[in-house]
């Protein structure tokens, strides 16, 4: 099925990019795992080698069942075009390489998924592109930042940990009025639950690991934008191989299919968490954009459709407190990563910002005692119960 922008983000996480249609054949498309395509003669592989047909020469240049992926990220995302890669920061790193050379500069906000300052530092940075580094509350300090080489304006929303709100159509004004390009990583919302090419962001770049493949059981990432944005990062691409393989391309797309609902609930459930631990007298803080408390809600509710499955919490106790809490837990597992069905716990302080100096990471609003919960589909109750035991002294 062609991309059709007329349907609702629910129905395409459903269709779109299927290549079969309801005249006959199989439901659900097969997968092509293949590495070279075959060719009747010559001039057939010649002209497939020129992508016509497209996507059916060799695979580290394209393939169906990822090109039918890609088609579904392009409609959600409301983009001309999409590429599929390996991991999220295999699109991430691949999308700045695409972009920028020696001399350029990135404007960005310091919260930020760990990998990516380090991408900066160990990747651009020796080949000649530097970041600026600018404070993400109460307002992104982008403007102050930018100079005459810069290039980039990078944010995420909502970041990690603490699920801080950017304003995103302030950005893509920004970038406008500067003639800059406007970049999100917009992991931790999905483009359910946000659009950012539709306020003016240039490209849109997500880990597909968290909530697309929503199933903990596959690395993939993601790059939106319009064709012109896409046609150097797809080039790229072919040079270096960092592409999906069809197979997990497929997991992907079948974990896409609940998308919308795996969303819906465990929003739903986060959000009812949220206000249960802002209530308990063990948590000193609740980090969750659907509480009004919260610094990016009025933010949150203008460019965000609900509210997401991503909350932290410091817990008075600091990190013995946490420790104990994590060590009381049955259901939730303590895992580094986001956006699976299951429920999953995270200590900042101690894992994704371990490299990170104290007086930095309380800077950033992170504690010793901060949880990272990364809310699944399970039952409101069952959560809620799993939770309320882990805080308690008895
Ligand atoms: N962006 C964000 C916001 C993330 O949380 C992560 C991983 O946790 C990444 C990018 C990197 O994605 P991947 O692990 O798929 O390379």
């Amino acid at each position: 099925m062609s991309q059709k922008r007329d349907l609702r983000p629910e129905t395409l996480a459903v269709h779109a990019g299927k290549r079969t249609d309801s005249s006959g054949g199989p439901l659900v498309d097969p997968i092509f795992e293949t590495a070279p395509f075959s060719f009747a003669d010559p001039s057939a592989l010649a002209h497939a080698a020129e992508g016509e047909p497209p996507d059916a020469f060799y695979t580290r240049e394209g393939n169906p069942t990822v090109a039918s992926v890609e088609k579904k990220l392009a409609a959600l995302e409301g983009a001309e075009d999409a590429a599929l890669f390996g991991s999220g920061m295999a699109a991430i790193s691949t999308a700045f390489l695409a972009h920028l050379k020696a001399g350029d500069h990135i404007v960005a906000t310091e919260d930020l998924y760990g990998g990516t300052p380090r991408l900066f530092r160990d990747v651009l940075e020796p080949i000649g592109v530097t970041a600026t580094l600018v404070k993400t509350e109460p307002e992104p300090a982008l403007e102050q930042a930018i100079r005459e080489e810069t290039r980039w304006l990078y944010i995420e929303s909502p970041t990690n940990p603490l699920v801080k709100i950017v304003d995103l159509a302030f950005v893509a004004d920004l970038a406008k009025r500067r003639d800059l390009m406007a970049v999100i990583d917009g992991t931790f919302a999905s483009p359910i639950l946000q659009r950012p090419l539709a306020l003016g962001f240039d490209l849109v770049l997500h880990s597909a690991t968290k909530y697309l493949n929503g199933h903990a059981d596959v690395t993939a990432g993601f790059a939106a934008g319009s064709a012109e944005k896409l046609e150097p990062i797809r080039a790229r691409r072919v040079r270096t191989g960092p592409i999906l393989d069809p197979f997990a391309a497929f997991l992907v797309n079948r974990g896409m299919k609940t998308l919308a609902l795996r969303i819906e609930r465990q929003s739903q459930n986060a959000l009812a968490l949220s206000q249960a631990l802002a209530e308990h007298p063990a948590v000193e803080r609740v980090h969750y954009p659907g509480l009004p408390s919260h610094a990016g809600h009025e933010a949150a509710r203008r460019q965000m459709k609900a509210f997401g499955a991503m909350l932290a919490f410091d817990l008075k106790g600091g990190l013995e407190a946490a420790r104990t809490f994590l060590a009381r837990l049955k259901l939730i597992a303590l895992a580094t990563s986001l956006g699976s069905v299951e429920t999953t716990a995270d200590l900042p302080w101690l894992t994704s910002h371990r490299h990170v100096a104290p007086e930095k990471k309380r800077a950033l609003g992170i504690q010793d005692g901060t949880i990272r919960l990364s809310v699944g589909a399970e039952a409101f109750e069952d959560l809620r119960d799993e939770i309320a035991h882990a805080l308690s002294s008895s």
